[in-house]
């Protein structure tokens, strides 16, 4: 049987990872500042993290979600207390996409409406609902073409409002910096005035913090920074770094009643040793304000390069907007300088999203190996 190729891929084969770096098959030493997409948090095998995923395999790696697993109570106390969100509910599943599935599902449940509102250059997921909120009709099969998505331009209040007065729009789902669609991030008067338009209309506010969260930001969520009380908080990515594991946060105001939402691997217990173990060393190594110092260091080093039009995103979730095409750039980075970087839709983005453990000597690899490659790159 043949793969279907998922991804144009790059002819690299990874086996191995420890922390920052990943080995190919061929023993070459890879630094990883894409992280897998903004998947590995902590970094690469971690010692924490082995340790309670295989004590936790030793003893029940998985039953049934139609038993108690004390682990997922232990998930949501730890993850509320971390977040600051707390007053939450939490629900586990396996991915981000089925995150948002379930997120858009319980908006429409809990108003009885049926309509959604999305952004511009948005990426939610690839399954029925969270892939008719993302803006890439290439993705959209027929079956799914009927849902009732509308694209608004990302900082469109007025937009907004003609929408929501026609009081059909159970979600308005917003990234707080747009991952796929190349790290955009509206002004939090726009974030604040969409959650303050949502309440008064009844329509409920989803935050998709699936690529943003888990400290990426250097705040817990990315919308922390606006000061606003979203409904459902999605998760995935970042809360596994590296097992599949998502879930979404549900505000009190929710009332999410049994039967609407339901998986049969999500949240089972190595999913909440994993999530545990990220969270633990969040916490313990104090991932967040370090994600914090290292955007300024790498800021400071980005504003010394002389062909960059734009510096986009914040904490560790970062981008270097240049006026050519980078597909050649990143080749170049990895198949000469060993360094992984990731792409956007926007083409002249390369998108920085290392674990959130790297070091300043990381970042200096990195932009040396940068001025070197952008030497006849800029076509
Ligand atoms: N939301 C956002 C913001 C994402 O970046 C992604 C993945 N790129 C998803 C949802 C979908 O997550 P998954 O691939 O785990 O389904």
């Amino acid at each position: 049987m043949q793969l279907f190729d998922v991804y144009p891929l790059y002819d690299v084969t990874p086996i191995k990872a420890k922390g920052v770096y990943v080995w190919d098959k061929n023993g070459t030493k890879y630094l990883d500042l894409y992280g897998g997409h903004a998947v590995i948090s902590i970094g690469h095998a971690h010692p924490a993290y082995l340790k309670r995923i295989s004590v936790q395999l030793n003893n029940i790696g998985f039953y049934s979600n139609a038993i108690q697993n004390p682990l997922q109570k232990e998930v949501a106390e730890k993850l509320g207390a971390i977040s600051g969100c707390d007053d939450y509910q939490l629900f586990l599943c396996n991915s981000g996409a089925e995150a948002n599935e379930n997120a858009l599902k319980l908006a429409s449940f809990a108003t009885g409406r049926p309509r959604v509102i999305a952004f511009k250059n948005a990426f939610h997921g690839r399954t029925s609902a969270a892939v008719v909120a993302t803006d890439n009709q290439n993705i959209v099969a027929p079956i799914n073409a009927q849902q009732q998505v509308t694209f608004l331009e990302f900082g469109d209040i007025e937009g907004l409002k003609v929408e929501l007065q026609k009081e059909d729009v159970c979600a308005v789902i917003f990234e707080s910096i747009q991952g796929v669609g190349g790290l955009d991030e509206p002004s939090t008067t726009f974030i604040q005035t969409t959650a303050s338009l949502c309440k008064s209309h009844g329509t409920k506010l989803i935050a998709d913090e699936v690529q943003s969260g888990f400290g990426r930001t250097g705040d817990f969520f990315a919308f922390q920074k606006h000061g606003i009380v979203p409904d459902i908080i999605s998760i995935a990515k970042g809360m596994g770094n590296g097992f599949p594991v998502g879930g979404i946060l549900i505000h009190p105001s929710i009332e999410a009643k049994y039967g609407m939402l339901g998986t049969t691997f999500g949240g089972n217990h190595l999913a909440c040793a994993a999530t545990l173990a990220v969270l633990e060393v969040i916490e313990n190594e104090s991932l967040m304000p370090h994600a914090k110092r290292m955007e300024s260091y790498f800021i400071k080093k980005a504003k010394q390069l002389p062909q960059l039009k734009k510096i986009k995103g914040r904490g560790l979730m970062l981008g270097l907007e240049f006026d050519f095409e980078v597909g050649k750039l990143r080749k170049k980075l990895i198949y000469e300088h060993h360094i992984f970087t990731g792409g956007s839709s926007n083409k002249k983005l390369l998108r920085i999203l290392p674990p959130l453990s790297i070091q300043n000597k990381h970042i200096d690899q990195f932009f040396d190996a940068l001025e070197l490659a952008m030497v006849n790159t800029a076509v």
